[in-house]
């Protein structure tokens, strides 16, 4: 009566035996912060069970192509998720590429998203008419700075540029941060896509990483603008300036100064505006400097 069981604890113990292996290497992946939420830059974190030559990504609709770190023997790569990601889970796929032997194996794993609490405040601002009700001439000036944003913010140069921590492009206190909604004479606008630092005009800003200059010229409600190509769709964008100190091509080191602060464009003040774009999305640049990153 009891030899089959026991050949069936048998079996069960060849069974879990056979697969011990492929259970053994396993995937590790992790994501910084631990609580993802909208409107936030995520670094996902990669330990393959062997040896890669290289790792891509998709995540939410985007690609990402991982950088690889020899010091924790992981790879890592920065991404988002927009304001307007619904609260639910997402799946990181990933797909890497054995040296030699043309294996690609790949992995899967879900991250839930939160919604962050953003404030609520809605902020009455004066703005110019030209602001609200543009002639048409200066609808055209708002055309074609549509078209050249269109244009550069598009762009995706493959490499990263960017190492180590985002840094504050001023010594300054914050005024407004990102995602509260303000109101324009009376018209509710979009959620606020950056975060504002209260500083007088004349005040030297830094790039928060190192990069390329993409931008760097008088626009209509940016005013003085500049943009740092960061690579890999990392863009840092820097309003209202007063005056640039760099041109559009030059490379740039984390805190060099970039122009000086003011208000032109659509500002009620002289402030600095700060944005983070990444593969089209805005993302809390508050955030992101937290993030500790290689
Ligand atoms: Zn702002």
């Amino acid at each position: 009566m009891g030899l089959p069981n026991l050949r069936n604890a048998a079996g069960a113990l060849v069974l879990s035996c056979t697969l011990l292996p492929a259970y053994a290497a396993t995937w590790t992946v992790r994501s910084q912060p631990a609580r993802l939420v909208n409107g936030g830059p995520v670094l996902f974190q990669v330990r393959p069970p062997a040896k890669l030559e290289s790792l891509t990504g998709t995540w939410l609709g985007h690609q990402l192509t991982f950088s690889y770190n020899a010091a924790t023997k992981t790879w890592f790569a920065l991404a988002g998720v927009s304001l307007e990601t619904t609260p639910a889970k997402y799946t990181l796929e990933l797909t890497g590429a054995r040296p030699g032997n043309g294996a690609r194996p790949n992995f899967s794993r879900q991250f839930a998203v939160a919604r962050a609490k953003y404030p609520k405040i809605k902020v009455e601002l004066t703005v110019e008419k030209k602001f609200t009700e543009p002639t048409p001439e200066q609808l055209q000036q708002i055309e074609e700075g549509k078209k050249i944003k269109q244009d550069y913010l598009s762009r995706v140069s493959a490499d990263r540029q960017w190492s180590g921590a985002f840094t504050a492009p001023a010594d300054a206190p914050i005024s407004d941060v990102f995602g509260s909604q303000r109101i324009f004479n009376g018209v509710a606008s979009r959620p606020h896509e950056g975060l504002d630092f209260r500083v007088p005009a004349g005040t030297p800003v830094t790039a928060m990483n190192d990069g390329t200059v993409l931008l760097a010229r008088p626009m209509y409600f940016e005013g003085n603008f500049v943009v740092l190509d960061h690579g890999q769709g990392l863009l840092t964008l820097y309003l209202h300036l007063s005056e640039f100190k760099v041109k559009e091509g030059d490379m740039v080191r984390r805190g060099d100064v970039i122009g000086m602060s003011g208000g032109t464009g659509r500002a009620t003040g002289p402030h600095l505006h700060v944005a983070v774009r990444w593969q089209g999305t805005y993302l809390d640049p508050a955030r992101l400097m937290q993030l500790s990153l290689p």
